[in-house]
C-alpha cells in the first residue's frame, strides 16, 4: 500500500516525503516539475506529469496500490495569482477535482491537503482559530479554500475523509543538508534575506515600515518546514485510525517582525545583510498568528525545530551548500 504525494518534488512535499521515507512508507510521487526539483524528491516512485492529465492519473491508480494521498501540487505566489487568477482556478481548482475524481472512481478514501493561512485574509481577531472568519484577500487564498470546500462535498458525496493545513510561514530545511527551499522567482522573506547574506543580492527590500506593529514591519508566525512534514504524518494516522474530516492551522504560535527576521539572520550568518525600506507590498496583513491549539490536542502535533534562530541556521546551511539551489532548470 502506498501512499501518492501530489506535488512531492516542492519545497513542502519534499520534506514530507523524507519524513515518510525516515518511517518506511511506500511512496508514489506525481510531480509536473514546474515548481518542483527530481532531486528534491529523494526515494519512492516519480511519475512527471499533471494531475489533469487523466491518463497519467489512472496509470498511477493503476500500476499502484494507493491508500491515501497527500495533496501539495498546486500554485503558490500570491502576486502572480492577483494578475493571472485563470492559472490558479485551472491548476489548482480543476487540477484537485480531477484527482478528487480519480480518487472517488479508484475508491482512494482519505486526502490529506496542503492549505493555507491565506485562506483568513484579514484576522479578526489574533490568534487566529479555525473557527475564524475565511475572507481571502487574493485568488491563492481563494482557490485553497474553493479546494478545501470542493473535499467537503466530496466528504459528503463519496465519504473521502480530508484533513486540510492550513500553514502559516513556512520556512527551513532539512536536518540532513541534502533538501531545501529553491523557488524561481524567489519571493519569500528567509530565502532572500540569506541570499542578500550571501551577496547574490545587493540588499533586502523591507516592504513597509508604517504598519500598527511595534516596529513598524509586518508580523509573521514562522514554522520549520519539518515540524511541518511530521503533521502530514500525524494527520494521514488520524485518517488511518478512521478519524473524521477536520482542518488545523500549522504555526508556532508566536509572530516575528521583518526586522526581527533581519536581525536573527545577522547574528546567524555574522554578516551585515542590508536592508531598505520600501513601500507596502499590496495585500500584506500587519500581523498573522496562528493558534495551533486544535494541531497538538487532536493530532499530537508538537513542532520541536521551530524557533527563529534554528529555522534561519537550517536555511542557511542549505543555502551555503547550494548557493544556486538544485541543479539549474
Ligand atoms: N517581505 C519583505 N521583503 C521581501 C519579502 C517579504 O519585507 O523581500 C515581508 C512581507 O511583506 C511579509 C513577510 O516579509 O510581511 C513575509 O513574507 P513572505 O513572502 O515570506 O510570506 P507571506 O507572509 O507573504 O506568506
Amino acid at each position: 500500500m502506498a501512499v501518492l504525494v501530489t506535488g512531492g518534488a516542492g519545497y513542502i512535499g519534499s520534506h514530507t516525503v523524507a519524513a515518510l521515507l525516515e518511517r518506511g512508507e511506500e511512496i508514489v510521487v506525481v510531480d509536473n516539475l514546474q515548481q518542483g526539483h527530481k532531486e528534491a524528491v529523494l526515494g519512492g516512485k516519480l511519475y512527471i506529469g499533471d494531475l489533469r492529465d487523466s491518463e497519467l492519473l489512472d496509470t498511477v491508480f493503476q500500476e499502484n496500490e494507493i491508500e491515501a494521498v497527500i495533496h501539495f501540487a498546486a500554485s503558490s505566489l500570491v502576486g502572480e495569482s492577483m494578475g493571472n487568477p485563470a492559472k490558479y482556478y485551472h491548476n489548482n481548482v480543476y487540477g484537485t477535482l480531477c484527482l478528487l475524481e480519480k480518487m472517488s472512481q479508484y475508491k482512494v478514501g482519505t486526502i490529506v491537503f496542503s492549505s493555507t493561512a491565506a485562506t483568513y485574509g484579514e484576522p479578526v481577531h489574533l490568534p487566529l482559530d479555525e473557527h475564524d472568519r475565511t475572507l481571502p484577500t487574493n485568488t491563492y487564498g481563494e482557490t485553497k479554500l474553493a479546494m478545501e470546500r470542493m473535499m467537503h462535498w466530496f466528504d459528503i458525496a463519496h465519504g473521502i475523509k480530508y484533513v486540510s493545513l492550513r500553514y502559516f510561514n513556512a520556512a527551513g530545511a532539512h536536518d540532513s543538508g541534502a533538501i531545501g527551499e529553491d523557488h524561481a522567482p524567489e519571493t519569500h522573506l528567509i530565502p532572500l534575506v540569506l541570499q542578500t547574506a550571501l551577496g547574490k543580492r545587493p540588499h533586502i527590500a523591507i516592504y513597509g515600515e508604517d504598519y500598527p506593529t511595534e516596529d513598524g514591519t509586518c508580523v509573521r508566525d514562522y514554522i520549520h518546514v519539518s515540524d511541518l512534514a511530521d503533521a502530514h504524518l500525524l494527520a494521514v494516522d488520524r485518517l488511518r485510525k478512521g478519524g473524521d474530516s477536520a482542518v488545523y492551522n500549522l504555526g508556532n504560535g508566536q509572530g516575528f517582525s521583518v526586522k526581527q527576521v533581519i536581525d536573527i539572520a545577522r547574528q546567524v550568518t555574522g554578516c551585515e545583510i542590508a536592508a531598505s525600506a520600501e513601500p507596502r507590498r499590496a495585500g500584506d496583513p500587519a500581523v498573522l498568528i496562528a493558534s495551533s491549539r486544535r494541531a497538538h490536542e487532536e493530532l499530537g502535533w508538537n513542532p520541536t525545530r521551530s524557533s527563529l534562530e534554528n529555522i534561519i541556521s537550517s536555511a542557511w546551511a542549505w543555502h551555503t551548500a547550494k548557493p544556486d539551489g538544485y541543479s539549474k532548470r
